[in-house]
């Protein structure tokens, strides 16, 4: 490794979405990056998430992000020279009953009312021409025709891949153990010597919290995990990205043919022993709940199942901020079971807060001292 390379402008721990696409945008803007990641980009979350690409369901300070994040996602190609199989085939949460289609008429009016206009209520009839083989019983729904889905390990390996041909540099298997800051100079301890930079960024995903806590940082984050399974190939049952309303369930068929059903059951993760269970219970339920809206799928063969390791915040939406105690130092974690969609643009703007000092995304909400000060 090069001299330079050891001293970057720029050390980001953790090579999972967040942190590839910073060293992306970073790249594109002339300044150097190391990434330092203990295991390979794409090995936790960012690589086997349900790659759902949504804006239905966020909180409505994420939507600012979210809209830059759809617009990036619809020229992903030419960000990182991959499509990265990103589908734009709307995104649809299905009212099962009238009370759930009242609710979803709410939302519809609260993103409205914020400026938002991409989402379109649909009744009964509109419903069945997007999903002809959505279960008799659901009544309606809403969607957001620009959403969709892309292949998570595949867009992590395409940002690692276009950040290293810019020049970045991502180490693989090497641990970050402490980190500190003396005379303006962050300097990075690993399994495999000491780094040092004048910026520092923290993208450690579930790990986060261990790297904000050295700077006086604590921040309330559960870790999760998430599970997911995956059909046999089946003729086309689901055209775009499914939920439910008042029920747990995500689910759409990939291109090639296979059915990914989800939606937010979880198993149990260790951190440290970097491994998860699965509640098989859960995922028969999570089964049943797809049945009953899709009943094509009954008798369909559930080939595999997996879960991953999430850093979940109290309040469900990510850290994304300078740090408040230490200088040059930004963090971006905890993205709660939502930040695969995010990525694209979360890369733009820790790139803009480092480079610029400034953007235009509200961050007030992702603050890190938010905790503290509640
Ligand atoms: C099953 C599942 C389904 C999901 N579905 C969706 C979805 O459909 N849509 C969506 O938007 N989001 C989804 N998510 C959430 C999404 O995957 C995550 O929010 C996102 O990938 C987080 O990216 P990250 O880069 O912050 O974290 P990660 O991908 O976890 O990357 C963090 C990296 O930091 C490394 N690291 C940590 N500590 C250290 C250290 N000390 N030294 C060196 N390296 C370190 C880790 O090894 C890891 O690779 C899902 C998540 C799961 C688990």
């Amino acid at each position: 490794m090069s001299e330079s390379a050891r001293s970057p402008d720029v050390i980001i721990i953790g090579g999972g979405i967040q942190g590839c696409s910073t060293a992306v945008h970073l790249g594109l803007k002339g300044v150097s990056a190391l990434v330092i990641e203990k295991n390979y980009p794409g090995r936790h979350a960012s690589g086997v998430n349900a790659g759902g690409v949504n804006r239905i369901g966020r909180f409505p300070s994420e939507l600012p992000l979210s809209a830059l994040s759809l617009e990036i996602w619809h020229d992903i190609e030419s960000l990182v020279d991959d499509d990265c199989g990103f589908v734009p085939n709307g995104r649809v949460k299905i009212a099962e009953s009238d009370a759930e289609m009242e609710k979803l008429r709410a939302r519809f009016h609260l993103v409205r009312n914020l400026g938002h206009d991409y989402e379109r209520l649909l009744d009964r009839h509109e419903l069945r021409e997007l999903e002809p083989d959505v279960a008799e019983h659901c009544v309606g729904g809403i969607v957001a025709p620009g959403c969709g889905h892309a292949n998570p390990f595949r867009t992590t390996t395409a940002f690692a891949r276009k950040a290293r041909a810019l020049g970045q540099t991502i180490l693989e298997g090497v641990r970050v153990e402490k980190v500190s800051r003396a005379a303006g100079v962050w300097t990075v301890r690993t399994d495999s010597g000491n780094f040092q930079a004048p910026v520092l960024v923290n993208t450690a995903g579930a790990w986060g919290d261990r790297i904000s806590a050295q700077m006086g940082e604590e921040v309330p984050m559960e870790t999760i995990a998430p599970m997911l399974m995956v059909t046999a190939r089946m003729p086309p049952v689901i055209r775009g990205v499914m939920g439910a309303t008042d029920r747990i369930l995500s689910i759409k068929q990939v291109p090639n043919g296979t059915v990914i059903i989800g939606g937010g059951y979880r198993g149990t993760a260790d951190r440290d022993a970097e491994t998860t269970v699965l509640d098989y219970k859960k995922l028969a339920y999570n089964a049943k709940i797809a049945t009953e809206m899709f009943p094509k799928l009954k008798g369909a063969r559930i080939v595999r199942s997996w879960a991953g390791i999430e850093g979940r915040m109290a309040d469900a939406i990510p850290v994304i901020s300078p740090s408040m105690t230490e200088e040059s130092c930004f963090h971006a974690f905890g993205f709660s079971a939502h930040g695969f969609n995010l990525g694209p643009a979360v890369g733009r703007v820790l790139s803009e807060l480092i480079n610029a000092g400034q953007t235009n995304i509200p961050l007030e909400a992702f603050r890190i001292d938010r905790f503290a000060k509640a």
